[in-house]
């Protein structure tokens, strides 16, 4: 056997092999919510995930969830959703998963260090960031000049000059949050027409440190001298805007690559009798918000709950061990 062969195979044999009844992807507001609602009602459930908390750990005040009525950060909000987790003891595997298919009425989850097998199957991976798609963009990312959430971006912009691509509630919110820690930052539009809240134009607007440059189209990015610069077009000319940081916040898409062919054809044509289920963000067609997710985990554990009522093996479904 070669050396590449070996260490696949202890790779295989390292590997956790667990079967269970329902298993959640995801630990967003969307998966949790599913799994302490399952929890609750004594199903035996598996949450598989990259990390607890989700795109909502990016925000810098959520306001809009009845309850904290002074509004919550989100990384506040990620926490309580963490403490919650742990205190109803939901089993979590941290790890991300690769590939999702199904195999004789199975799911099968294959993540980088685990193999799950499941009966079941809800998926709340939420969305992905779009890219800008220009010249010097993979690049500039690599050497870690370029981001697209700013919990990872963070740590380096205390007394940055940052630039923001976006017109959105993402892009806003993103500059305020740093606005917090950076020395000044440039949001660049594609038009003079912001897409994000009333409520988030007025902070901007307010918030001396940040300025909205208008009528400029990304076309490339590069490195000089320890800076990223932004080359940008119009109709009649070219700009470069020099800063230490770009992060990109054009939009997101639902999260769904891991997904084999079968399952991503069942996400655009879902079947009534599939025990597939997708909730959140990564739903089709949903409003990216944090109740919705929370309603869609809800929602999904009680059709869940109905449909094993009906059936007549429903007091041999695996239960949890309190
Ligand atoms: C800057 C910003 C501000 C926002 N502000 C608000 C607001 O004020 N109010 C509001 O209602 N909404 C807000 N939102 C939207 C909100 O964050 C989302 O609607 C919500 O988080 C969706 O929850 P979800 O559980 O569907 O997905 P997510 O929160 O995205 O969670 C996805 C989960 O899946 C996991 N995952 C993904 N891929 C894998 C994989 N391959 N393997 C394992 N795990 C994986 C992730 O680790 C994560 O735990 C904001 C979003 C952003 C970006």
């Amino acid at each position: 056997m070669d050396l590449e062969s070996v260490s696949h195979l202890r790779r295989y044999l390292m590997i956790k092999k667990i079967q269970t009844y329902i298993t959640l992807v995801g630990g967003g507001p969307a998966c949790a919510t599913a799994a302490i609602q399952l929890f609750r009602s004594g199903i035996e459930i598996l949450i598989v995930t990259e990390r607890i908390g989700g795109t909502i750990r990016n925000a810098n005040l959520v306001e809009n969830l009845v309850g904290f009525p002074q509004g919550i950060s989100g990384e506040d909000f990620v926490m309580l959703m963490e403490e919650q987790l742990e205190y109803s003891k939901i089993p979590i595997v941290n790890d991300k998963v690769k590939s999702i298919s199904r195999v004789n009425e199975k799911y099968i989850i294959l993540a980088e260090e685990s193999e799950i097998i499941s009966d079941f199957l809800i998926i709340g991976t939420g969305s992905i960031p779009r890219k800008l798609d220009i010249k010097g963009e993979d690049e500039a990312f690599e050497k870690g000049k370029l981001f697209y959430e700013i919990y990872n971006a963070k740590g380096n912009s205390k007394g940055k000059e940052i630039v923001v691509i976006g017109s959105g509630d993402v892009a806003y919110d993103y500059s305020l949050n740093l606005s917090k820690i950076t020395k000044k930052i440039a949001i660049i539009q594609r038009t003079d027409k912001a897409k994000s809240l009333p409520i988030l134009q007025k902070r901007v607007e307010e918030e001396k440190k940040i300025t909205v440059i208008s009528n400029r189209i990304p076309y490339e990015i590069f490195i000089e001298n320890g800076k990223v610069v932004l080359a940008t077009k119009t109709e009649k000319e070219v700009n470069e805007i020099e800063s230490d940081l770009i992060i990109v916040a054009i939009g997101r898409e639902p999260n769904i690559e891991f997904l084999s062919d079968e399952l991503k054809k069942e996400y655009e044509e879902p079947k009534d009798e599939s025990n597939l289920y997708f909730i959140g963000d990564v739903k089709k067609g949903n409003y990216r918000q944090v109740s919705i997710a929370m309603g869609d985990g809800m929602n999904v554990v009680m059709e869940i709950v109905k449909k094993l009522s009906r059936k007549e093996d429903y007091d041999g479904a695996p239960r949890q061990v309190w």
